[in-house]
């Protein structure tokens, strides 16, 4: 009898046990930008689950994508930067959920955030591929734009409930529709070599309300993961942009030369090459662009 009783207890705890995880498993709710303040999922805001099946009947609007309010219910097919959001200098430290993070391409990296050639500002981070690699997304989200651009090539942008969108640009292919739902590590595309780029890479970036954030500050580049559970996103990771409104450009004429540029706009030549990566005795293009400041 004592057996039995122990058998009974054993079946009727692990069904508890079982049907309460199981309900914590699909009762947990997705990750969306939250403020120090507000810390819940919004009513309003729409789950993976749920946008999935809105998505499935035809029947989504700019209501209903990815952190929606957030980007003041802007949904655009065609921009990478539709919103007029200045985040440079913003004022709130904004928690944004990275636990889903993804590595889009687990490969070394090749040229990095930042200036290049002097003045020319890269927005995002390189890694290396064989053209057919898979490209990843993410994060949960919403495809906004699969398109070829010029400088892009073949690209994919997705918006995240997290409120970050990512960019995955120089496709060989892709493989997702515009207002597709995707899972964090979903394959969306392929590797490839197209628009402006020198040999086979992936170019990604990943934006917040349309400003591109340093990759390098959230992201481990060498072990493929995220550098925290949580990033607090504040104006710091901005700092490069305020930099580069203090920018001045000279724009060479016809009949420049490097000495009457300088006593035009009174810089050195010396700092002047400096800026620029060239050379006293480089020959000037019209309409290159010197940076001077
Ligand atoms: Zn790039």
């Amino acid at each position: 009898m004592k057996k039995v009783c122990k058998i009974v207890t054993g079946i009727i705890f692990v069904f508890v046990y079982k049907t309460a995880y199981c309900q914590s498993l699909i009762e947990l709710p997705r990750p969306v930008v939250f403020t120090e303040t507000e810390l819940t999922l919004e009513e309003d805001e729409m789950c993976i689950d749920s946008l999935i099946h809105l998505a499935n009947e035809g029947n989504i609007d700019s209501l209903k994508v990815p952190a929606s309010k957030l980007y003041g219910y802007i949904w655009d097919n065609q921009f990478v930067n539709p919103y007029r959001q200045n985040v440079i200098h913003m004022p709130d430290t904004v928690m944004i959920d990275f636990s889903q993070y993804c590595h889009p391409n687990k490969n070394v990296v090749t040229s990095d955030f930042g200036f290049r050639r002097g003045w020319r500002f890269h927005y995002g981070i390189d890694t290396r591929l064989k053209v057919g690699d898979s490209i990843c997304s993410s994060f949960d989200g919403m495809v906004r734009i699969v398109k070829r651009g010029r400088a892009y090539g073949h690209y994919v942008v997705i918006r995240h409930f997290n409120g970050l969108e990512t960019v995955y640009a120089h496709l060989s292919k892709t493989l997702v529709k515009v207002n597709q739902v995707v899972r964090a590590g979903e394959v969306i595309a392929l590797g490839g070599n197209t628009g402006r780029s020198t040999g086979p890479h992936l170019h990604y970036e990943i934006r917040y309300l349309g400003q591109p954030v340093p990759p390098r500050e959230l992201i481990d580049w060498e072990n493929y993961t995220a550098k925290y559970r949580i990033v607090d996103l504040c104006a710091q990771h901005f700092a490069y942009a305020e930099e580069l409104e203090k920018i001045r450009y000279y724009t060479v004429r016809k009949g420049d030369t490097l000495f009457g540029i300088s006593r035009k706009i009174g810089v050195s030549m010396d700092q002047i090459c400096r800026l620029n990566k060239i050379k006293k005795t480089s020959i000037l293009r019209i309409g290159q662009k010197l940076r001077y400041t």
